[in-house]
């Protein structure tokens, strides 16, 4: 298996780019070398709380010089997700200001209990990236749910890291809340990031490329591996984040290959 067999190189951020703020070592070089010889790289993210354009500047400042339109996250496939279904969706905004931007002028948005409502849209609510819980706020998307509106969850990840080894909560515990509180059934109740196969679809349709033509690399065999190798893609796993290669022998999804870090993914691949 070559990086050449390839027309897309799908790149996982927290944990295959970047820890903690800080780039890991080596990656920097291997994107802008990836870059330079004119490979197609999309990072691919379940953070959908955030713009592309906000998430590459945070890139850029660890040296990771990736443009806007060359980030995959969450909140694009949430959008297709509710646009695929309903033409002029109506929905209830609790997953940031990003679908807000990502949806504008092709949806409606309700914030009253009254309103008819579609959607009840929820993410992650972080003091790291500092997107507060709103109480009132998350009392109209429970009500609006109890209604009949349809629960879409940004991913199902319980939670994610943060500084210090330490945890918060991600979309799914928050999902998790809303779901239960209104007893949503499994019919009404959607995840759409990774390992979901609405999160590739969603990419290989925007950046009109087949599955079987891109390789993902992560550190995650549950959402980077289980969701590349249910999309139909290669996958390869390093070791630099949650997963190990013990782990990674143990999984019903096994990654095609396993490399210490992404430096050595290109070293061996190129
Ligand atoms: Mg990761």
């Amino acid at each position: 298996m070559r990086l050449d067999d390839f027309d897309a190189l799908l790149l996982d951020m927290d944990g295959t780019l970047y820890r903690e703020h800080h780039a890991l070592p080596g990656s920097p070089e291997t994107v802008t070398r990836l870059l330079a010889e004119g490979r197609r790289v999309i990072c691919v993210t379940n953070n959908g709380a955030n713009t592309p354009e906000e998430l590459a500047t945070r890139l850029q400042k660890m040296g990771l010089a990736f443009p806007p339109g060359a980030i995959h996250t969450a909140c694009h496939s949430m959008a297709d997700w509710i646009t695929s279904r309903w033409p002029k969706p109506r929905i209830f905004n609790f997953a940031g200001s990003a679908l807000e931007v990502e949806l504008k002028g092709r949806a409606t948005f309700v914030e009253r209990i009254a309103d008819p409502c579609d959607v009840v849209a929820v993410g992650t609510h972080t003091r790291e990236n500092n997107v507060p819980f709103d109480f009132e706020r998350a009392l109209v998307g429970l009500n609006l749910l109890r209604a009949g509106a349809h629960l879409v969850v940004g991913c199902a990840d319980r939670v994610f890291p943060i500084q210090g080894g330490a945890v918060e909560f991600g979309s799914g515990s928050w999902g998790a809340l809303f779901g239960y509180g209104a007893d949503v059934p499994a019919d009404r109740w959607h995840h759409t990031g990774k390992p979901g196969a609405w999160f590739f679809e969603s990419l290989c349709h925007r950046v009109s490329v087949r599955p079987e033509r891109c390789l993902i690399i992560g550190d995650n065999l549950e959402s980077d591996i289980k969701g590349g190798v249910t999309a139909g893609m290669k996958t390869a796993l390093v070791l630099t984040g949650v997963s190990t290669r013990e782990q990674a022998t143990r999984s019903p999804f096994k990654p095609d290959v396993v490399f210490e870090d992404l430096a050595a993914v290109y070293r061996a691949m190129r």
